[in-house]
């Protein structure tokens, strides 16, 4: 390698092995030449989520087509946190924010949810998929969250692994602190965020009786959507250790 760290790195859904190449589709080459400026030779660091990370050098580049070719495992693959976080769509802008913070903050799947006060229904996926992926190349993680379709409240509570708990994000008398309710119990997690107007009280009393959801709360200020679930994504992670 040429630097001793270089800054660019590309997620590949090739497998990677020791002299190998891999064939880079028209995007990525355009990616490479005209917004990287990069030319034949150039070191880059490539994953795909299962091979760990590699070293690579650019063995023919244009702006439609281009090859790399691996020369060394950097890191072996390693297990990632095991975070799920559901949330009610907002708005453009600052629902790409929250996807590409919820990356860089560790989160293995995200998926959206419509609630009954949901106001922003439509969810362009691949947009969302194409933040999660370019915030894993930039955090340095070896993975790339899942971005699920959206579904509906009822379709989640339905379909939630029973394993798992579902900490429900609710300003209401009866949520435990976060912290609270993750040291008390050990596991796997998935946290809920809902929309900008909040949870409709029958959408909380429906989610009552499903035993893996525990309400929490995020404290004593109401937050907007995208910082609570910054915020609780933040605190899960420290407190379940994952951090360390
Ligand atoms: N308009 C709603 C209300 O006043 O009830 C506020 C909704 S808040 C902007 C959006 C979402 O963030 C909520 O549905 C909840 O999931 C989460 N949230 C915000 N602040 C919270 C807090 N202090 N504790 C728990 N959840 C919170």
């Amino acid at each position: 390698m040429s630097r001793l760290k270089p800054a660019t790195r590309l997620y590949l859904e090739a497998d990677l092995v020791r002299d190998g190449t891999v064939e880079l589709d028209r995007a990525q080459a355009h990616f490479l030449k005209t917004v990287l400026r990069l030319e034949s030779g150039a070191s880059l660091l490539v994953f795909n989520g299962r091979d760990g990370e590699w070293e690579a050098s650019v063995s023919f580049l244009d702006k439609k087509a281009g090859g790399l070719s691996l020369e060394r495992q950097r890191r072996p693959q390693e297990a990632s946190s095991d975070l799920w976080l559901a949330f009610a769509p907002i708005k453009a802008g600052r629902i790409d924010w929250l996807v590409e913070k919820a990356t860089e903050l560790g989160v293995s799947r995200l998926l959206p949810v419509i609630t009954r006060r949901t106001v922003v229904e439509r969810v362009k996926l691949e947009r969302l998929q194409a933040n999660a992926r370019e915030a894993a190349e930039q955090s340095e993680r070896l993975d790339i969250p899942d971005v699920l379709e959206p579904q509906s409240l009822d379709r989640l509570l339905q379909s939630w692994p029973a394993e798992r708990r579902l900490l429900v994000a609710a300003e209401r008398q009866r949520a435990q602190p976060l912290p609270e309710a993750l040291a008390s119990e050990l596991g796997a997690y998935g946290l809920l965020i809902g929309p900008e107007g909040g949870f409709a009280p029958e959408e909380l009393e429906r989610a009552a009786r499903f035993p893996f959801v525990s309400f929490v709360s995020l404290g004593p200020r109401i937050l907007r959507a995208e910082t609570a679930a910054l915020a609780a994504l933040a605190v899960t992670q420290a407190v379940t250790g994952a951090w360390s």
